[in-house]
Formats: structure tokens, C-alpha cells, sequence
């Protein structure tokens, strides 16, 4: 394997090369541990959080943002994304309410408040 990556972690944003095989991935170009760690669970089992929107059943043209609480294998994402279009909430609701448990391992919750 040979792969050129940017790291996602923060905003510097480091050039990241992968070479090796699955069991002895050498990384460089990172600035630092974190780096190394997002390239090698990046060619191994890449995760990410997912961020969307569920209509509001009680408000007029209201939508509340979510997303997952912990990132998901890539590979689940559209099943996710399937889960959280056919999920229906009514208002109040508070940041941080979960609006679907067991995703994945993880849960989908509101990220803003809607009164
Ligand atoms: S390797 Fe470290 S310093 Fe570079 S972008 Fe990733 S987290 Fe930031």
C-alpha cells in the first residue's frame, strides 16, 4: 500500500504518505501522534460522523440538526443516512436529545434546540 492522505484532525492540516502493509503501516509527514493514528484507521477501518437534518412534525418549515455521537464506519453511512430520513421528531426538543439509539454503536443525536 501506498497512499497519500490529508489529516483531518486539526487545521494544519498535515500531508500524510502511508506505506506498508495492513499489519505494518509506516506513516509520515505527520506533525504529530494524533496524525498517525487517523492514516492508519483510515486505511484500516475508516469512521466518520455523520451530520444531517430531521423534519420537526409539530413546526411549520422546521428542520433540527444531528448527528451521530461518535463517528461510524464509512461503509454504514448511507444506511445511516436512510435511518435519519425516516426518523420523526416533535418539538421541544433539546440539543443532545437522542433521536435514534443503536446506530451502529453509537447514537443519533439533536445538535440544536428547537422550542
Ligand atoms: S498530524 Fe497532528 S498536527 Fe498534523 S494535521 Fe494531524 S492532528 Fe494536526
Amino acid at each position: 500500500m501506498n497512499r497519500n492522505l490529508t489529516c483531518i484532525i486539526c487545521p494544519r492540516g498535515c500531508s500524510l504518505t502511508v506505506e506498508g502493509e495492513k499489519d505494518n503501516l509506516v506513516v509520515t509527514g505527520n506533525a504529530c501522534p494524533k496524525g498517525k493514528q487517523y492514516a492508519i484507521d483510515e486505511c484500516t477501518h475508516p469512521t466518520r460522523t455523520v451530520t444531517s437534518i430531521v423534519r420537526v412534525e409539530n413546526r411549520v418549515d422546521t428542520m433540527v440538526s444531528v448527528k451521530t455521537a461518535a463517528p461510524i464506519p464509512k461503509e454504514n453511512i448511507f444506511d445511516v443516512m436512510e435511518k435519519i430520513r425516516a426518523a420523526k421528531v416533535q418539538a421541544p426538543i433539546v440539543a443532545g436529545t437522542v433521536i435514534l439509539s443503536d446506530v451502529y454503536g453509537t447514537e443519533v443525536i439533536a445538535t440544536k434546540t428547537v422550542l
